[in-house]
């Protein structure tokens, strides 16, 4: 997928996948087992004590009589703090030792279990082997309490931190040791295996979704309480579910659908018994996640949307969206995309072919906001100035994906940029009654303007093209600024020339500046709209090439003068040019020409003594 590098970053992040093994570790003197995932199973040696979330299920069986008060206490005062303060590298680390002892099944020596508030219930196990020497979360947390810190990977010599997170040769590992990370790392796991007390394994950073809302505007659930049955699915010829639109929702501490009977009260589709809907609602997000494909044809009743639509239409080439939704929208339609493909409604893999971001406009150099009151009203501009006047003042700002700084000042140039446009039509007016210009001219027929304004237009329509093309619409707007200050000579082109060149320039308006292109081309005489059949121009490929090119002269290392020769001339003619130029012969008049070298199209430089 063509996305921003970022983007698949924050995501391949957020996904968290990571390649390790689950170990198991038994608890000294009892039955009772801990498993732990780790990335680093390589390290295994280097385990020096393992800590458990104090929420984990073994942390109330396993703790001693005399730790239990100090246990109760520690838990307690977690439980006020979010996972965000809770993983914080920057929070200093507590927590405190339940008594009880795991065994390392590497070396089988005991090793102190600890609850810690940044191991998370939520994440993996609940329970981590802790290897200061190769984990700088756990080397502070044993520099803090004084347990042992053991490395079983050799910092090269030069290394002066604290915990060495890098690949190096296996130490203080027994059977590993030598063995660089990767190696080390299959030859534990393959161990771990061979004994039965782990296995290599894949786990994700990513959580499961919370769909349900307790709000009434929303996709109902489609699911039925019953006191017998449990939950069970809405018959399939009952659905959807409508909403019904007679609900008070004002807040009252629950689901507003609770309150409303008729639509709360139902048959359980099972057994018959009364029962109850969900009265929750679904993320919004979960709709968003598959509309492009419904919207092809929301009337679709018997499927969920028009396959053969999705078929012609999707993917989607170009996606643009905010960069806040790299961890939610954007990766949620991902997930349902492909869940979609594998229930066999899709063939393709990936939801938005192209993505981009765009930009923020700011004002005063800061983001735009009701408290800091620098709110740039659309409406107060585009009622002076008009929409389109705005939306290429938008464009023209800076670049797409960059946005930029809103200027009063700037959107004056705009209009000046537009009426100047505009007056230059205006003295045109149905030009294409008198004349009709054909699709394209041969140079050699053209007369010294007519070329250059020729040439000009081609040029800029290949230039719009290819920036349109890339989303770069404020360098396709200086494209048309550059044209216009190019055609100053437009009148003494033929008629002919003078509507080939402005029913260009209209139609290279219109995406950018639809009311006025659309106008634009009117006024020349069309009497079609430029949107019913969308119409473009490709530029003469031959108009492209400059046929003249300017040359520098130098004389004894110094620019003297520039001069235009027809492009590809030799050197015989150029030199002709060169010596006729007087800002040349003055510096070389009376002296002896010692060399002269000309690169073609380039510069011509002579040696004179
Ligand atoms: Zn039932």
């Amino acid at each position: 997928i063509n996305w921003p590098e970022k983007t698949k970053l924050m995501q391949r992040n957020w996904i968290g996948k990571s390649i390790g093994a689950d170990v198991t570790f038994n608890v000294d003197g009892c039955d009772d087992k801990i498993k732990v995932f780790t990335t680093r199973p390589d390290t295994l040696f280097g385990a020096t004590y393992m800590v458990l979330a104090p929420e984990h299920p073994l942390v109330e069986k396993l703790t001693t009589e005399e730790r239990k008060h100090q246990v109760e206490e520690y838990k307690n005062s977690v439980k006020s703090l979010t996972e965000i303060e809770r993983t914080s590298t920057t929070k200093e680390k507590t927590g405190v030792p339940i008594g009880a002892y795991a065994i390392n099944p590497s070396h089988n020596k005991k090793i102190p279990i600890w609850i810690a508030d940044y191991v998370l219930q939520s994440y993996g196990t609940g329970a981590i082997m802790a290897v200061p020497g190769q984990d700088e979360r756990d080397w502070e947390f044993a520099e803090m309490f004084d347990l042992p810190i053991i490395r079983t990977v050799q910092p090269p010599v030069d290394f002066n931190g604290k915990a060495y997170l890098g690949d190096g040769p296996a130490i203080n590992s027994n059977f590993l040791n030598g063995l660089n990370v990767k190696d080390a790392k299959a030859k534990m796991i393959k161990w771990l295996e061979d004994k039965n007390i782990g296995k290599g394994t894949i786990n994700y950073r990513l959580r499961d979704w919370l769909i349900s809302r307790q709000r009434y505007w929303g996709t109902p659930i489609p699911i039925i309480h019953c006191e017998k049955c449990g939950e069970v699915p809405v018959e399939e010829s009952d659905l959807p579910v409508k909403l019904p639109y007679d609900v008070d929702f004002k807040p009252g501490g629950e689901s507003p659908l609770t309150s409303h009977s008729d639509f709360i009260n139902v048959k359980c589709s099972k057994c018959g018994s009364d029962a109850k809907r969900d009265p929750d609602t679904m993320d919004t997000f979960v709709d968003s996640s598959w509309y492009y494909l419904r919207f092809l044809n929301p009337k679709i009743t018997d499927a969920i949307f028009d396959k053969d639509k999705a078929e012609k239409w999707t993917p989607v080439d170009m996606y643009v969206g905010g960069a806040e939704h790299a961890t939610m929208h954007l990766l949620y339609a991902r997930f349902i995309h492909k869940c979609i493909r594998d229930l066999g409604l899709l063939n393709s893999n990936e939801p938005f072919t192209r993505l981009l971001h765009q930009g923020t406009i700011t004002y005063q150099g800061a983001k735009m906001s009701k408290a800091r009151g620098n709110v740039v009203n659309p409406d107060d501009f585009t009622n002076i100035y008009g929409s389109d006047v705005f939306r290429l003042y938008l464009m023209f700002m800076g670049p797409f994906e960059m946005g930029g700084d809103w200027s009063d000042k700037g959107i004056s140039g705009t209009e000046r940029f537009v009426n100047r446009i505009y007056d230059l039509f205006e003295q045109h007016k149905n030009m294409l009654s008198e004349v009709n210009p054909s699709i394209e001219y041969n140079l050699n027929t053209l007369s010294q303007q007519e070329k250059f304004i020729y040439r000009k237009t081609n040029q800029a329509i290949h230039k719009v093209n290819e920036e349109l093309e890339h989303f770069h619409f404020n360098t396709a707007i200086a494209a048309l600024m550059e044209l216009l200050n190019n055609l100053k000579d437009l009148t003494a082109c033929s008629k002919e020339i003078q509507a080939y060149v402005l029913n260009r320039f209209a139609v290279m308006l219109a995406p950018l500046a639809p009311h006025l292109g659309e106008e634009c081309y009117n006024i020349l005489g069309n009497d079609n709209s430029l949107f019913e059949n969308p119409l473009w121009f490709k530029p003469d490929e031959n108009a492209l090439v400059e046929d003249s090119i300017n040359i520098a002269v130098q004389v004894n290392g110094k620019l003297r003068s520039t001069i235009e020769m027809p492009l590809d001339s030799e050197e015989g003619t150029v030199k002709d040019a060169v010596f006729s130029d007087e800002k040349v012969t003055k510096h070389t008049s009376g002296k002896n020409i010692v060399k002269e070298i000309y690169v073609k199209n380039k510069i011509y430089n002579i040696v004179a003594k």
